[in-house]
């Protein structure tokens, strides 16, 4: 676009949401990328900052008669490459759209812009009984975010992911239509639910302006068990009994034993566990227990520590509360954590629990096959798998990538249980997913958006 143009199209953008919400020309390098390891930075044509749904719905008007595309972007924490820019589009960042519109006890609902970001969402409701289960370990990501990726996280075995705790949004299509879906109301068979539609449609489908959220009961006691495993099946057979025993733990997480050392000392925690366990052992199972009272709590603890002994776990430590914090903290950084030891790509394939076993043992041996180190972590409880491959040639990276990403898909599994596809995965997307349900989506998404002007070349 020749300097005439670009002056006139921030000009126009200028008009729409005002001079000071407008970058055009030097882009700041944190809007270029999102946080997924394997993609390069890309400059947008401009970065767009609205302050309402009408700021919206006016901007993709002015795309659609300008042939703009449009890359909606929370805080850029995503890992799949969901935010990252398209060359001669604009980033539409949703960080002025960053209002709690209201917290409703008594529905146990709260109605958010989709800037809000969920640390903001946990200070809102400290005063209440009430809080948004959704945890994925980075809380400074948005809620518009999380509801384009359907985001996961630590708690989804006992709380659901996004898609179970999201009751209604306000979106406008690419074609600026703007409309609402849901509402505060606990069930509907009201016809096809776009909400659902919507969400883990990776700005594919819709801008997210406003985001309906369901709240949950705060229980009153909590406890964080440690479990040291010398073996992976045994890992696996522990998971699947916690959970046919009807225990719902409110985090059930594995770690290999590699990572919880490099995560416990990024994070300078000290967590007891002994060297001669630390020495036999190759995996760890980190189980919060939470309940109402402390009879409840106790019996489950009771519970889950006859489980664990009966497959096989070698030590189990019942954490201090610094220490649980602290473990926490240190799993809600792991990301950091490879990423600065130099993982190049980041797998979360989520298998049927039942399938974990041949999921561990099968990766480590596709990663062994491409001369690729792994090292796993993940929210096992849900059957997720976070797989950091660290291997600096691209070239035998992508190809264990790939050959984990069949096997989960043979286990019957899925690509992503909570990242989502972006540009990272779609390739991978494309090769594995029948074309008749390819046909299906892109049927989809030309109905919401027929100029293909939402984040295209993302995820289909
Ligand atoms: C340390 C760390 C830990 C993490 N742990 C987890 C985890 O445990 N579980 C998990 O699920 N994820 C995790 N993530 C990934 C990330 O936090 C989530 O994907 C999150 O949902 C992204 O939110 P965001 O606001 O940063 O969105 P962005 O990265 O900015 O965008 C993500 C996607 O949402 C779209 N989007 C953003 N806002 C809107 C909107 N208003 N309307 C339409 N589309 C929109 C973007 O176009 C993009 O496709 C982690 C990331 C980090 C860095």
């Amino acid at each position: 676009m020749g300097k005439l143009t670009t002056d006139r199209l921030a000009e126009d953008l200028a008009a729409l949401v005002g001079r000071a919400n407008v970058v055009i020309g030097p882009i700041p390098e944190a809007y270029t990328h999102d946080e997924a390891l394997e993609l390069d930075p890309v400059d947008p044509l401009g970065v767009v900052f609205p302050a309402s749904a009408d700021q919206v719905a006016a901007l993709v008007h002015y795309a659609v008669n300008s042939k703009l595309a449009l890359v909606a972007r929370g805080s850029g924490t995503g890992l799949s490459g969901g935010a990252q820019p398209v060359v001669g589009g604009l980033v539409v960042s949703f960080e002025r759209m960053n209002r709690i519109l209201s917290i409703d006890t008594v529905d146990q609902t709260a109605t958010v812009e989709p800037g809000v970001t969920l640390a903001q969402l946990e200070d809102a409701l400290a005063g209440t009984p009430y809080f948004y289960p959704v945890y994925p370990g980075e809380m400074s990501a948005t809620l518009g975010g999380n509801v384009a990726t359907n985001a996961g996280g630590m708690r989804a075995m006992k709380y659901g992911v996004t898609r179970h705790n999201v009751l209604g949004l306000e979106f406008v299509t690419g074609t600026g239509l703007r409309t609402r879906s849901g509402g505060a109301y606990v069930k509907t068979s009201s016809g096809y639910d776009l909400t659902q539609l919507l969400i883990g449609s990776e700005g594919t489908l819709a801008l997210v302006t406003e985001v309906l959220v369901r709240l949950s009961l705060r229980a009153r006691t909590r406890t964080l068990v440690l479990a040291s495993f010398r073996g992976f099946e045994d890992v696996a057979h522990a998971i699947v009994a916690i959970s046919e025993h009807g225990l719902l733990p409110s985090i059930l997480e594995y770690i290999e034993a590699t990572g919880l050392q490099s995560m416990a000392r990024h994070a300078g925690v000290s967590l007891g566990v002994s060297s001669e366990v630390a020495a036999t052992a190759s995996a760890y199972l980190m189980i919060e227990l939470e309940a109402m009272n402390d009879n409840d709590l106790s019996w489950q603890l009771t519970e889950v520590m006859a489980l664990l002994n009966a497959h096989r776990s070698t030590e189990q430590y019942v954490l201090d509360e610094g220490q649980r914090r602290g473990l926490i903290d240190a799993r809600e950084a792991a990301f950091w954590t490879v990423k600065e030891l130099g993982a190049a790509v980041i797998l979360d394939t989520v298998v049927p629990r039942s399938k974990l076993a041949a999921l561990f043992a099968g990766a480590a041996t596709c990663a062994r096959d491409h001369g690729t180190l792994l090292v796993g972590t993940g929210h096992v409880g849900d059957g997720n798998v976070h797989l950091s491959l660290f291997q600096p040639d691209p070239v035998p990276c992508h190809a264990a990538a790939e050959s984990i990403v069949s096997l989960a898909i043979g286990l019957g599994g899925a690509i992503s249980g909570e990242h989502g596809i972006g540009s990272a995965k779609r390739p991978l997307l494309i090769a594995k997913e029948s074309p008749p349900r390819l046909n299906l989506l892109r049927a989809i998404k030309s109905v919401f958006d027929p100029n293909n002007l939402l984040n295209p070349g993302k995820l289909l």
